[in-house]
């Protein structure tokens, strides 16, 4: 089942209209903004970049707006352990295009802006030439492609709207539907932003209608995602696969297990949600299953760790992560982030004391304090279920007896292909 993905990246729009594309924006035309938004409403769809927002909802909203308005598509994927949208936007750009463009037919944007990590080349290059491409099917939105740093956080919505702006990429207090782009003239644009995969499932809906897109996935989580699996498994790849199918499939699967003897011990969904034991890989992969347990889907990402590992060890490595990505803007999440990579890293080295695992529990409830954007939480999560799901291997690392160090470094943030390849492997089994 490949919705979004095939298994060969797509040549031209060509090949792209002939596979059924562009017939959703054609659709979206003859049926107007408002039949547009309910069909994007009533097919359930959520967000694709990590918080799994309701994606009518957002048009909703934005489209209610006065004055002129934008369509962001957030494509600086730098979640630690993904690389879909890469892998989307080189697949299949024309995807992402058609949904752009449903989106400003839906919410009456002039403007689209699609924020990319100037990194990405191969993507840059794909979405430039399609564009080109699809020139006429664009008519009337002026699409442009801006190119950002490697930062973590120039994927934080509102940090997306400076970098857009020409500033750094610092998080705002406000949310984009609160205060969006403004333009070189002054004038307040109203904005919405939506990841590249969100975008690129709208185009579906719109041809086939929304119970076509409930066919799969779950009552609260319809259709599909496109995930990553990386780490211990034999093969690291990317995959469509149903919303609600199990982790263990993803893994095992798709990923083709972990080397002979070896088991899985932890496995994190990126850096802001509580990683999973080994007795939870079989939890559905859907938005409710995974918030359920009280952890998240995030962007559809898992890095698996083998039973070599030390969780505390995981704990710091991706802390590490955190605490270079925060920009300091508000210092609890700064100081938080260093206490728990410091904290973790001397539990590893067999130096942490019983008052030190107390000042990190304290800090649970503080690394949040008046944040601008969701690092502090995603830190809170990440640590806490160190703390709490992986508690005996925090005790076995005061004891002296950790179980295992594997010199585990923070992902870089400016690397972070978790396939290790140029040629990203999709799984269509
Ligand atoms: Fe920066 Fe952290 Fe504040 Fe986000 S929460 S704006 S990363 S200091």
């Amino acid at each position: 089942m490949q919705r979004l993905l095939a298994p060969e990246p797509l040549p031209d729009l060509t090949s792209y209209q002939a596979a059924g594309g562009g017939a959703g924006l054609s659709r979206a035309r003859e049926i107007g903004p408002t039949a547009v938004i309910e069909a994007v409403r009533a097919a359930g769809l959520r967000g694709r970049g990590g918080a799994g927002f309701p994606t009518g909802i957002k048009w909703h909203g934005t489209a209610r707006a006065e004055g002129p308005k934008a369509v962001v598509a957030n494509a600086a994927e730098g979640e630690p352990g993904t690389v879909k949208d890469r892998t989307l936007m080189t697949h299949n750009p024309y995807a992402v295009l058609e949904g752009v463009a449903i989106a400003g037919l839906a919410i009456g944007a002039d403007t689209a802006y699609i924020g990319i990590k100037a990194k990405f080349t191969d993507a840059i290059s794909r979405l430039e030439g399609a564009a080109a491409e699809m020139s006429q099917m664009l008519e009337g939105l002026d699409v442009r492609i801006v190119e950002g740093p490697d930062d973590y956080l120039f994927g934080v919505e509102t940090a997306m709207l400076e970098v857009i702006e020409g500033k750094d990429p610092l998080p705002r207090l406000v949310p984009p539907y609160i205060a969006g782009i403004t333009r070189p003239d002054g004038a307040e644009v109203a904005t919405m932003v939506n990841n590249v995969e969100t975008l690129a499932n709208v185009g579906g809906i719109v041809a086939h209608g929304s119970e076509w897109y409930r066919e799969i996935g779950t009552d609260q989580s319809p259709g599909s995602m496109i995930f990553t699996v990386s780490g211990d498994v034999r093969t690291p790849v990317v995959t469509e696969l149903p919303l609600g199918t199990p982790l263990s499939y993803l893994i095992y699967a798709a990923g083709g297990g972990l080397a002979a003897g070896r088991r899985a011990k932890l496995v994190v969904s990126g850096v802001s949600n509580r990683p999973l034991a080994a007795a939870e890989l079989d939890t559905p992969m859907s938005f409710e299953a995974m918030a359920a347990i009280g952890s998240g889907l995030g962007a559809g990402g898992f890095i698996v760790y083998d039973d070599t590992t030390c969780a505390v060890e995981v704990g710091a490595a991706l802390s590490g992560f955190l605490q270079v990505g925060s920009c300091g803007q508000c210092p609890p999440c700064k100081l938080g982030t260093t206490e728990f990579t410091e904290g973790f890293g001397q539990l590893l080295e067999g130096k942490g004391t019983l008052e030190d695992v107390e000042i990190l529990i304290a800090w649970l409830s503080r690394v949040t304090d008046a944040n601008r954007c969701g690092l502090g939480a995603g830190q809170q999560a990440l640590a806490r279920g160190i703390l709490d799901t992986f508690a005996a291997e925090v005790v076995a690392c005061l004891e002296g007896r950790c179980p295992g160090h594997r010199g585990l470094l923070p992902p870089s943030p400016t690397d972070h292909d978790p396939t290790s390849r140029r040629d990203v492997i999709v799984f269509s089994g």
